[in-house]
């Protein structure tokens, strides 16, 4: 009898699944849940991030990405006669007039983390005159299967990782065949991107690039046997595995990567440096989860706010200035900050020396470091990016209360002959150390809370 009702009820659904950081068609359990409607529209809405920390838009190489992750999706459903419906501008307002345009009867998307995303999400809610239904996230587990209730996420990484260590998570299969849009429905085409991809970063945005990185890390050349001593590299592709820009756009699920990673391990060699790399994709989760708890303790200054000592900072334009453009003092931040202007990626070493130089050297409030990777990152995950600038700056879940990078050692230790640094064009001309108040009022370099190099 239920399963005639429920029949029934489908046979007659309209529905509209938004697709947001899940842009791909293979284990998609949101598009999979509407995948039962008589018809369906697809819908992406690109957002123009508010302006924040002084930074405005995004950088040209994170867009072109993003476009090229569209691009692929937007092929992949046309070849099951559906097609993606591009639109700029707020979600609140764009969705429910599409309901009505098109008597939409159910809403579907994935949960996203980050305080303005909820609070999107509840005002569409709001807004909304039929079921919104959100969806597992970008995650590797699904909020139902961890061992404790959000409320109770480990304040810490290492209780998380115990607990969810074990718990398995199987990739779905990609559906055979979707409901057709509604008919009369128009498409218009995507906006081009404007930049091609940097020569040193030949990556392009959409599932099948990510799936043939992922199989020339795992069973083409192996970089994953060797990964535990690789991953510092400075430079993509050669250390670590650099799949984060599939997995933040989710046109890799983690649970792929995962699949992938215990099939190596099962049928080729298991070691430390397989391990590892599941270590690292439970770092990613931690963060998602943190993001979804901490809500808009993510984005303030003192953080989670556990901080043994009080920070503080004065906010120098000019150095904050320099250091987005990579011309500091330290030749392999430079070279650092320049390989993210150009590629939209930075290693995970790169991050940590570049963050760590920000907050420590310069003495600047880690936010505005944070916004500038936002701006640049072809990997930019709210979660990872905000979670891992709070644990340097200390004011996130780290237990020792922060991470402070020695520069000169990292320098010596990760590009000891100066490759890299010659590479990206880092050494530039000293410039005098000073720095100013919030009036450009010049303080002296020994001036107390100042936190400069003592060089
Ligand atoms: C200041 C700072 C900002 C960061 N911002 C982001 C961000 O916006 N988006 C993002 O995906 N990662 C971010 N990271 C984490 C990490 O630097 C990148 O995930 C990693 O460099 C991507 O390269 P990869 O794919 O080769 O990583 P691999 O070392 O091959 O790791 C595999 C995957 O594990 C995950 N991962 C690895 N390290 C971390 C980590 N420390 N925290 C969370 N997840 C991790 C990523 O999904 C990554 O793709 C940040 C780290 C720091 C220190």
């Amino acid at each position: 009898m239920r399963n005639s009702c429920s029949f029934h009820y489908n046979a007659i659904m309209r529905e509209l699944y938004w697709f947001q950081q899940d842009l791909r068609l293979q284990d998609n359990p949101g598009l999979l849940a509407h995948a039962s409607a008589s018809e369906l529209l697809l819908v992406y809405i690109w957002q123009e991030p508010r302006p924040w920390c002084n930074l405005r838009g995004i950088g040209q190489q994170r867009r072109r990405m993003q476009l090229e992750h569209l691009l692929e999706l937007r092929q992949g459903l046309q070849a099951l006669g559906q097609d993606l419906l591009f639109l700029e501008g707020h979600p609140q307002q764009l969705l429910p007039a599409l309901v009505k345009r098109w008597r939409i009867e159910r809403v579907g998307t994935s949960r996203c983390p980050g305080d303005y995303e909820t609070r999107q999400l509840e005002e569409l809610r709001e807004r909304l005159p039929v079921p919104l239904q959100v969806h597992g996230g970008n995650s590797l587990f699904q909020r139902q299967q961890l061992p404790f209730d959000l409320e109770d996420l480990p304040a810490q990484f290492t209780p998380f990782r115990r607990a969810v260590e074990h718990l398995c998570a199987e990739p779905l299969p990609a559906p055979t065949s979707l409901p057709p849009p509604p008919t009369a429905a128009a498409f218009p085409p995507l906006p081009p991107a404007e930049v091609a991809p940097h020569t040193s970063l030949p990556l392009r945005g959409g599932s099948r690039a990510g799936h043939r990185r992922l199989q020339q890390f795992t069973v083409g050349e192996q970089g994953i046997a060797d990964y535990k001593l690789t991953r510092n590299c400075l430079d993509p592709l050669s250390g670590s595995s650099t799949l984060s820009p599939w997995l933040a756009s989710g046109a890799l699920s983690a649970r792929e990567v995962a699949h992938a990673i215990a099939a190596f391990e099962q049928q080729r060699l298991r070691n430390e440096s397989t391990g590892w790399l599941y270590l690292e994709l439970l770092w990613r989760e931690y963060f998602h989860w943190r993001a979804l708890l901490d809500g808009p303790r993510l984005f303030r200054f003192h953080g989670l706010g556990n901080g043994r000592k009080h920070r503080f900072c004065t906010f120098d334009p000019r150095a904050f200035a320099r250091w987005c453009q990579g011309d500091t003092d330290y030749p392999l931040v430079n070279a650092l900050q320049r390989q993210l202007l150009a590629t939209g990626w930075m290693s995970n070493r790169g991050r940590q020396i570049s963050a760590s130089c920000l907050i420590h050297e310069l003495g600047l409030d880690w936010r505005y470091g944070a916004a500038f990777f936002e701006k640049h990152l072809i990997d930019y995950d709210v979660g990872s990016n905000y979670g891992n600038w709070q644990y340097i700056a200390g004011v996130g879940c780290d237990p020792r209360g922060g991470r402070r990078c020695n520069q000169h050692k990292q320098a010596a230790e990760h590009d000891p002959d100066g490759t890299f640094t010659a590479k990206w064009g880092g050494n530039r001309p000293r410039q005098p150390l000073y720095v100013t108040d919030a009036a450009d009022w010049p303080l002296p370099a020994t001036e107390p809370g100042c936190d400069l190099p003592s060089r």
